[in-house]
């Protein structure tokens, strides 16, 4: 097992969501983060130690948020690349059929995604606090 390095350097905005949407932690860019599996997670990263709640108990409720936003997104993805691919004669039940299945694999796809995605919109908005930036882990849960 390998021991915890906080990291105390912020990185910038882009940066964050860059990091998030590749399912890396937003603060340290660790590819581990918080998951030991595509459905399994832990509490803090496993490089840096940061709690991705922050002090929040709401946090799985802006994660699923960000879910329904990168599933649905996809879907609409899905019917215009399919109505442009096939204009003008656009096979409705083909698309239909095709976006269920979008519909119906996007949640679990996107699952750790919508973590860290929303663990750096979390960074961007709620600035982290100076025990934080020093590295205090304990001082995130
Ligand atoms: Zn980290």
């Amino acid at each position: 097992m390998s021991e915890i390095q906080p990291v105390t350097d912020f990185p910038s905005r882009p940066r964050l969501l860059a990091r998030g949407i590749t399912r890396r932690c937003a603060w340290c860019g660790d590819r581990k983060a918080y998951f030991v599996g595509w459905f399994r997670r832990q509490d803090r990263c496993r490089r840096c130690g940061h709690a991705y709640r922050r002090g929040d108990e709401a946090f799985e409720l802006g994660a699923i948020t960000a879910n329904i936003i990168l599933t649905f997104g996809t879907i609409l993805l899905t019917i215009l690349v399919m109505v442009a691919v096939t204009a003008p004669d656009v096979p409705v039940l083909g698309t239909v059929i095709v976006t269920a299945g979008v519909a119906l694999i996007g949640p679990a796809l996107f699952y750790p995604i919508s973590f860290t995605l929303w663990q750096a919109v979390d960074l961007w908005m709620r600035r982290p606090t100076p025990a934080e930036l020093a590295g205090e882990t304990d001082a995130t849960l």
